[in-house]
């Protein structure tokens, strides 16, 4: 049995957390923020930043992340950008939702040339974690009446039925394939300097993952593990990609008459069960259901259904 241990930062634990997040396991050990089993390997990840891979796999399953992520690569893909890189005219993408078990997956892409990087960054366009939701929500509107942009919205019901024929990144790149293709053509002829994804998995699967779509985008393709910090371009698509999944959020808590909370823990576990609880809702409709989220709300529900 191998055994393998990486140093991860907290951001990179937290796409970890996302990209496991169909195998996890109920019961943790003592001081871990996850556990998943995944074919032969379980993966444990500690709060000290330790991520523990066990079983026959467990090299391949680490190496990974040890490719794409690790803390030298990750500065190294960075500075793989060409060193004026914040000057170009850069398409950028970027995804949000995939990590929470309620609403959307919602991709967004965002042109910004030249001309217009002083005005994104007067709009305030930055990192999204550093904005709070209120902020998010009102620079975006500033945003959609400056620069070209597509949103690409995937309800659940609808993820729920693409989501066993595919995997979640080979969904994520068929999307940011999509949206890119969109906005490239609105600004045609006018052509970015470069196309810039906020990386989720390694450059070749992306290119796999893209291949069958009717027109893949590879031209000028650059991938960073921290888009939003590499160029106004992904932080916009990031900014505008959120406030289209907190719009949905909010639809979607008006039609279920409660609080829909967002990531994938135990206060949403709670609110799943409420909504199997009621007959009159559907769990599909809200939900992305390959979440381990769901058999635990489940059995929640159960519970209460005994208890009455
Ligand atoms: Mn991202």
């Amino acid at each position: 049995m191998q055994n393998v241990t990486l140093k991860m930062s907290p951001q990179q634990i937290k796409k970890m957390e996302e990209h496991y997040q169909p195998y996890q396991r109920e019961k943790t050990p003592a001081y871990s923020v996850f556990q998943a089993k995944k074919d032969q390997v379980t993966v444990t990840a500690y709060q000290t930043g330790k991520v523990v891979f066990q079983g026959r796999e467990a090299e391949e399953e680490a190496g990974i992340w040890g490719k794409v992520l690790p803390a030298e690569k990750t500065d190294s893909q960075l500075a793989g950008l060409p060193h004026d890189f914040q000057q170009w005219s850069v398409l950028g993408s970027d995804e949000v939702g995939n990590g929470s078990y309620f609403g959307p997956l919602v991709v967004g892409a965002a042109y910004v040339s030249r001309e217009n990087l002083p005005l994104i960054k007067e709009l305030g366009v930055k990192d999204s974690k550093s904005l709070t939701d209120g902020q998010i929500r009102s620079i975006a509107q500033d945003v959609k009446v400056s620069i070209p942009y597509k949103l690409l919205v995937v309800q659940p019901q609808k993820y729920n039925q693409i989501q066993p024929q595919m995997t979640q990144n080979k969904m994520k790149a068929l999307l940011h394939n999509q949206a890119l293709g969109f906005v490239l053509k609105e600004v045609s002829p006018e052509e970015p300097e470069a196309i810039l994804i906020d990386q989720f998995e390694p450059r070749e699967s992306y290119l796999k993952h893209i291949k069958e779509s009717p027109v893949p985008v590879t031209q000028n393709l650059y991938f960073a593990t921290k888009g939003e910090s590499a160029h106004p371009a992904v932080a916009a698509a990031s900014i505008l990609a959120r406030d289209q999944f907190l719009q949905e959020m909010d639809r979607l808590s008006e039609q279920a008459g409660m609080k829909l909370p967002g990531g994938a823990n135990a206060l949403v576990d709670e609110t799943a069960a409420e909504i199997l609880l009621q007959p009159y809702l559907d769990l599909g409709h809200f939900a992305k259901l390959h979440f381990s989220n769901t058999q635990k709300a489940q059995k929640i529900a159960q519970k209460r259904k005994n208890r009455n």
